[in-house]
């Protein structure tokens, strides 16, 4: 049963592409088995530590994602540093006012094939750090960029679903995109995977009070779900108010399996088959040799 279930899980419903879907990835056994698709690992005090502990709870497997062009300078030298983890080139909406003089590094370092990801870029109308018609201009910016580049974008959206959507469908998705942190009821889940996005969850995912959340996990195709922490922010429920941490993906993916009604190694299984697939990660046979291609 649970090998029907996972083999269920991981048809894909509508694939991201097909030459990815023909190609079922392997995860050799010995590759630790989550993998946490968003974490700010340059923010945290002690990189090397906070690997070490992620890979002792079986998180193997790091997206380590830039806000501007620091952070993404950072993100690849972690990213060059420890084996498993990648990076991605982006500019987070807090900081969309800074379009001009940041982008020329930006789309630089985005050459680099440990970038898999552009983003976080969209919406954030929670903090409203920068203007929304500035936080639109560098949204379209690195939508137009994930396409030339042909990298997956991931997508920052905050009290902005209709926006979000609005852009995405007047500028045309590119053809592999993840909503990090996803924080919309079912209506917006369906939204999203009809226009062929993976969902990523993060600790909120685990609070009491986010039935809504959890009845989105439920509607969304199991090949869409990816899981994060957004590490150092939003620690899953238990670790509130504290530093949150890339080993906690497992927390939350505890949390994913029972929603899902998987067992812990299916949804580890799931989730980063479906991460690997979405960020096209080279073959996983390379990670433990420093990460390098
Ligand atoms: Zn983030």
């Amino acid at each position: 049963m649970p090998d029907a279930a996972i083999t269920a899980a991981t048809q894909p419903s509508q694939p991201f592409s097909r030459e990815l879907a023909e190609e079922p990835l392997q995860v050799p056994p010995q590759v630790p088995q989550w993998m946490d698709t968003h974490c700010h690992l340059q923010l945290l005090d002690d990189e090397a530590a906070a690997v070490a502990t992620a890979a002792q709870d079986g998180v193997g497997l790091l997206l380590c994602v830039g806000i501007d062009a620091k952070t993404t300078e950072a993100a690849l030298v972690a990213a060059h540093t420890f084996p498993g983890v990648w990076a991605s080139s982006g500019l987070h909406p807090h900081s969309a006012s800074d379009l001009a003089h940041e982008w020329e590094l930006l789309s630089a370092l985005a050459a680099d094939p440990l970038v898999v990801a552009i983003g976080e870029t969209g919406f954030d109308f929670y903090r409203d750090h920068s203007p929304p018609g500035v936080q639109e201009e560098a949204f379209r910016q690195q939508i137009a960029f994930a396409k030339t580049q042909d990298k997956t974008l991931i997508i920052h959206s905050r009290d902005a679903w209709a926006d979000t959507f609005r852009v995405l469908a007047d500028a045309g998705p590119p053809e592999r995109f993840v909503f990090h942190c996803f924080s919309g009821g079912p209506d917006e889940a369906r939204r999203a995977v009809e226009m062929g996005a993976c969902l990523s969850f993060a600790g909120p995912l685990t609070y009491p009070k986010n039935e809504t959340l959890r009845e989105a996990a439920r509607t969304a195709p199991h090949d869409r779900i990816v899981v994060e922490t957004d590490a150092p922010f939003l620690p899953p429920q238990g670790f509130r108010g504290k530093t949150c941490f890339p080993a906690y993906t497992a927390k939350t993916g505890s949390v994913l399996a029972d929603v899902l009604g998987l067992s812990r190694a299916e949804t580890a299984a799931l989730t980063t088959a479906n991460a690997c697939r979405v960020f096209r990660l080279p073959e996983l046979s390379g990670v433990g040799d420093g990460g390098t291609v």
